[in-house]
């Protein structure tokens, strides 16, 4: 199986480039926050929860997204591999993800960063959000507060998967062809 975690703050093209590698690699996209605007659609209970929290730009508690991902796992067996987007973004959820994965005889094979200055992550997220429809997206103050998060709990997550031998840095600088592009040199040669 091919397993990677597409890896950087939100804003810096995760979620593009996903699509593409799902296309190129045969892998299933598995983005908690996809799923956690999927429920907040169809207005279940934990999509309520969920709401008030990325309204305010924090993180929603490990349990809820590690249950998700859990039944995506299951539900997709037969998969070729996984790209993970958005997730693991707390040391939690990195250990609970391995943990699921070895119970499945598989694991991690790279984690792929995406790197993006401040600045143009902002310019970005405002961007989408002239059309994403997401709340979070347009006001400047969640957008930092997200990137505040990132900082604080996701980043770590480089030395958790530094120290596994699986931290690839990709310069999220160019074109989406020419990043892909990048992306895909790391992956062939894993
Ligand atoms: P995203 O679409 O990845 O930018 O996520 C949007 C929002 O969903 C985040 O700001 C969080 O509130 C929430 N979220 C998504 N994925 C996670 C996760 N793995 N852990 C905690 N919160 C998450």
């Amino acid at each position: 199986m091919l397993n990677l975690v597409l890896f950087g703050p939100p804003g810096c093209g995760k979620g593009t480039q996903s699509a593409r590698l799902v296309a190129a690699y045969n892998l299933i996209h598995l983005s908690t926050g996809d799923l956690l605007r999927s429920e907040i659609a169809h207005g279940t209970a934990l999509g309520l929860e969920a709401k008030k929290l990325m309204d305010q730009g924090v993180l929603v508690p490990d349990e809820v997204v590690i249950g998700m991902i859990n039944s995506k796992l299951e539900a997709n067996k037969s998969a070729k591999g996984f790209i993970f987007d958005g997730f693991p973004r707390t040391i939690a959820q990195a250990e609970a993800l391995d943990k699921l994965l070895a119970g499945k005889n598989t694991s991690i094979k790279a984690m792929l960063a995406l790197d993006v200055e401040y600045d143009e992550l902002v310019k970005r997220i405002l961007h989408r959000g002239e059309d994403s429809g997401r709340s979070d997206d347009t006001d400047p103050v969640i957008i930092g507060k997200r990137i505040e998060e990132y900082n604080k709990k996701t980043a770590p997550l480089i030395e958790y998967y530094q120290k596994q031998n699986k931290y690839h840095r990709i310069i999220g600088k160019g074109t989406i062809e020419e990043i892909f592009a990048k992306l895909c040199n790391v992956i062939d040669s894993l």
